[in-house]
């Protein structure tokens, strides 16, 4: 339905009002902040960083329906601010020769099966979040404990980052797994940072908290597990009122992990319950949790289930550059093994 003229006229007045008080400032400055953009003032740029838009870029990539929605401005102001962030940025086109470079900064690690390796490229990417989603007891814990332990053996110097949210990290299994391979446990649990999350918010700040890690303490952070990502996430906000915070409060933290990834090259494992809930009658019982919003900022997506004899198999779903597939692999007392 067509809007009422005033309604026009007043956004119109409402923007106007914004560009005179707040012009964009000259774009020389070296990193522009949200605040710079026009219309935002500490109260907006404060809930806007709550919901995960605390960038210029993140606001340029924005649509206005979802700017409004996170900081309460009127739909043509959103578009204003859109508008501004968009010309604001230099909208960063990179030669294809240039990504190909930054493509070979890319490392690997590996599982210890060959065929799960190959599956998504010959091994976990860095500079990606790779998302493992599947039922209880599908081997989601069991590749967090084996890619902690293998990151060490490819970068001695390197830290493991693991944000454990249901208590499942077991510094016993990642003894057996370095004795399997001939490892100095004592050395690979050292460097291993275990943050317990109490509740979502605790986890999205531990996840904000890794940046300090790597700037301040100098560590060389080169992987990332959040196991699980979506737990809390799902216990806390139950019902239908609540599901549009629920997903605000994922989409922000996955891309405080994106742009983790991103800027310090890290591989970025999470794991990822399935829906299915046998008190419902609604939901695919093998859909992940947090939809598209998980899904859009994962590179890789494995949906992992029980196979035969006790083996795994784990589905590629969704990859850039990698065709759909199936691998099957063994959890064994020394990590993981092919079929
Ligand atoms: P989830 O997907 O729920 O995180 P897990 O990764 O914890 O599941 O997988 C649990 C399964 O891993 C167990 O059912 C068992 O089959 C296997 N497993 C766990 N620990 C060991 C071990 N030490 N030796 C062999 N298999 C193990
Ligand atoms: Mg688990």
């Amino acid at each position: 339905m067509a809007k009422k003229r005033n309604e026009y006229e007043q956004e119109e007045v409402i923007c106007e009002e914004l560009t005179m008080e707040q012009p964009i400032r000259p774009l020389k400055k070296e990193k522009l902040e949200i605040t710079d953009l026009p219309g935002i003032g500490a109260a907006t740029a404060e809930k806007l960083e709550q919901t995960g838009y605390g960038t210029v870029l993140s606001i340029a990539v924005a649509s206005p329906g979802e700017l409004l929605e996170a900081a309460g401005v009127t739909e043509a102001a959103a578009r204003k601010i859109i508008n501004a962030a968009r010309s604001a940025m230099e909208m960063g086109f990179e030669s294809g020769e240039e990504l190909l470079r930054r493509r070979e900064r890319v490392v690997k690690i590996t599982c210890g099966s060959v065929a799960l390796d190959n599956l998504i490229g010959g091994g976990f990417e860095s500079g990606a979040i790779t998302e493992a989603f599947g039922e209880f007891g599908s081997g989601k814990t069991q590749i967090a404990h084996v890619l902690a332990v293998n990151c060490q053996k490819q970068y001695p110097d390197s830290t493991i980052v693991y944000i454990d949210t249901e208590n499942t990290f077991r510094p016993e299994r990642i003894k057996q797994i370095c004795e399997g391979l001939g490892l100095d446990y004592n050395k690979i649990l050292k460097n291993i940072k275990v943050a317990r999350a109490y509740n979502s918010d605790h986890q999205m700040l531990l996840a904000e908290k890794i940046e300090d890690l790597i700037t301040k303490q100098e560590l060389q952070v080169k992987i990332v597990i959040v196991d699980s990502l979506t737990s809390h996430f799902r216990a806390e906000f139950i019902g239908r009122g609540t599901l549009a915070e629920r997903q605000q409060k994922i989409n922000r933290h996955m891309h405080t992990l994106l742009r983790l990834s991103d800027s310090h090259n890290i591989c970025v494992y999470v794991t990822n319950q399935v829906s299915s809930d046998p008190g419902t009658f609604f939901g695919d019982p093998t859909k992940p949790i947090g939809g598209n919003i998980v899904g859009h900022a994962s590179t890789f997506r494995l949906y992992l289930r029980k196979g035969k004899k006790g083996s795994r198999v784990a589905k590629l779903i969704d990859s850039p550059n990698l065709a759909e597939g199936e691998a099957s692999f063994i959890v064994t007392t020394e990590g993981l093994k092919d079929v």
